[in-house]
């Protein structure tokens, strides 16, 4: 027997009928491209993603349909995306600093009928149009007065394209199911991989990323995503805000400390998310100019393992909350958040900062398990690590074009990490699979060594990658860069590090380095670090011949 509820498929456009409906005067603010702030609310930005909708389907872009967009974080792109998916197309959001070779890859391989872009990436776009025999028209996201003269196939300013029809359309229905939207992992090994969101699977995730052990998100609330858009579905916050009511202040191209730390106070936000980078740099802005954060209670942090360094200031310092979280593209992106359960309450100091260093526990509608590399279960006693998998409504079953299969017999999706879970559910990422260090048959996490040797004062940031060694397979090799005007060595880290650690896990040798290569989404990219030290022998390798 069946329930006898009415069928109301979970379509994303609802979510912005929703917040025009209840929540029409909340407002959404973007630095523009342009330059100034520009000033709208959810009942002018869905009244325009119907326009967008209206005039695809004009266009003749159906259902199924890949438009590409190649932009920042402004109300634009956000009515771009409703505007998409309201007629049954997929908003593919393109990282526009990949390399030139990937975006065309990626752009070909989705087959991107239309390509939004913001005026800053034009100039990289003409220089690959050759290349896009696809595509059929450019849509430049800015008004008449700012339109450049460009080549680009068929280019039309937004406004006008938008200006030309009115907001009288009907979305198009469809099945929740339905594709709405796809971008690909970065892929540092091999091809990147598409991964499609479905209209369920982004109201689901969006459901899950408010709830208050998430990111309790409501309309009380201003946020500010500095997470672009292009990275990992935007954290799925273009759709979370709307939901609840949220009021959205939009960063555009400026993710500069003091650009932030301007937005965050003028306009009073209440939580905000972002890679542990622009934190750091929020933070130095906020050190160099006596910086204030009266507003804000809550950053989300994650993307990469967050340093100590950066939860302990926000908390001290600025009395902001962190909630670590981790997720990845084939997630929506969201997986854990690291906010306090009642187990934990009465954490403070240092044990309490050892709990937010962990990425978190999942909310209902992810679930996680850790296995041996036979897919053994493994427990949940903190200091177990194993491979993460995952599953839940908003996870991947298989990627765009490649219909491998990816799950195990239980329908769990190898997240490529290598993590613990403690008793009470808490996860902590130890590495990736491939960068955890195997020394003597155990494992020495890189990632745990990283977070620890930043907290010293003189390094700027740090990696550790395991080197071949005779005895132990492979040994931690620290790899610093030094804070301007600093030279730390070898002892005063290590030093440093001592207690801290289990001896054998201290690295075995140091190096300083200018700079240490990231990938596009600003992870360190430690294949590259590889083939770098693939040849550097380390003092005791020689010592253990
Ligand atoms: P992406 O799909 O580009 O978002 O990358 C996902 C990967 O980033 C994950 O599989 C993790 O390896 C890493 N990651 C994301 N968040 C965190 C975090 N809080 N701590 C450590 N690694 C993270």
């Amino acid at each position: 027997m069946f329930g006898l509820m009415q069928d109301w498929p979970l379509l994303c456009h609802r979510v912005i009928d929703h917040a025009a409906a209840n929540h029409g005067t909340r407002q959404v603010i973007s630095r523009s491209v342009e330059g100034p702030i520009h000033t709208t609310d959810y009942a002018a930005v869905r009244a325009n993603a119907l326009r967008v909708a209206k005039r695809l389907d004009r266009d003749g872009v159906k259902l199924g349909d890949r438009v590409a967009t190649l932009a920042w974080n402004t109300w634009r792109h956000l009515e771009a995306w409703y505007g998409i998916m309201g007629v049954g197309a997929l908003y593919h959001t393109v990282n526009p600093r990949l390399f030139p070779d990937q975006i065309v890859w990626i752009l070909n391989h989705a087959e991107d009928r239309v390509i939004m872009t913001d005026l800053s990436f034009v100039p990289l776009l003409e220089k690959l149009a050759d290349k896009l025999p696809k595509v059929e028209r450019y849509i430049i996201l800015t008004d008449k007065a700012h339109m450049p003269a460009t080549a680009l196939r068929n280019a039309v300013a937004y406004d006008e394209w938008i200006g030309e029809v009115d907001d009288d359309f009907a979305w198009k229905q469809f099945d929740e199911n339905t594709a709405a939207g796809m971008c690909y992992t970065s892929g540092t090994t091999g091809d990147p991989k598409g991964v499609v969101y479905s209209h369920r699977s982004n109201v689901l995730h969006s459901m899950i990323a408010a709830t208050p052990d998430a990111m309790n998100t409501s309309s009380r609330d201003v946020v500010l995503p500095v997470v672009p858009m292009f990275h990992a579905n935007g954290w799925g916050l273009a759709l979370t805000c709307p939901m609840v009511g949220a009021s959205m202040i939009m960063p555009g191209p400026k993710l500069d400390g003091a650009s932030i730390y301007e937005l965050l106070n003028d306009y009073r936000v209440t939580c905000s998310a972002a890679v542990p980078t622009v934190w750091m740099m929020l933070l130095q802005h906020m050190e160099a100019n006596a910086g204030k954060l009266p507003y804000l209670n809550r950053v989300v942090i994650g993307g990469s393992s967050c340093p100590r360094a950066i939860t302990q200031k926000f908390q001290d310092v600025y009395g902001v909350d962190v909630i670590h979280a981790w997720g990845m593209t084939e997630m929506s992106p969201l997986g854990t958040l690291c906010t306090i359960k009642p187990d934990h309450a009465e954490l403070t100091g240092d044990a309490k900062l050892d709990l937010l260093m962990k990425q978190g526990h999942t909310p209902f509608g992810v679930e996680m398990k850790i296995t041996d590399d036979d897919n053994k279960t493994l427990p949940w006693d903190g200091t177990t690590f194993g491979r993460l998998k995952v599953r839940g409504p908003a996870v991947t079953k298989t990627y765009f074009k490649v219909p491998d299969q990816i799950l195990d017999d239980e329908g769990y999706f190898d997240t490529g990490d290598v993590s613990t879970i403690d008793r009470t559910g808490y996860m902590q990422i130890t590495d990736r699979s491939k960068d955890v260090i195997k020394s003597g048959g155990e494992w020495i996490s890189s990632i745990e060594l990283e977070n620890l040797a930043v907290g010293h004062p003189k390094v700027m940031e740090a990696a550790v990658i395991g080197i071949t060694h005779p005895k132990w397979g492979e040994r931690p090799l620290l790899i610093i860069v030094p804070k301007k005007d600093q030279t730390p060595t070898k002892d005063e880290l290590l030093g440093f590090m001592q207690g801290k650690i289990a001896s054998w896990w201290m690295p075995d040798d140091m190096v300083l380095v200018e700079e240490i290569p990231h990938t596009a989404t600003g992870k360190i990219q430690k294949t590259a670090l590889r083939t770098r030290f693939k040849d550097y022998v380390l003092p005791t390798a020689t010592a253990a011949e």
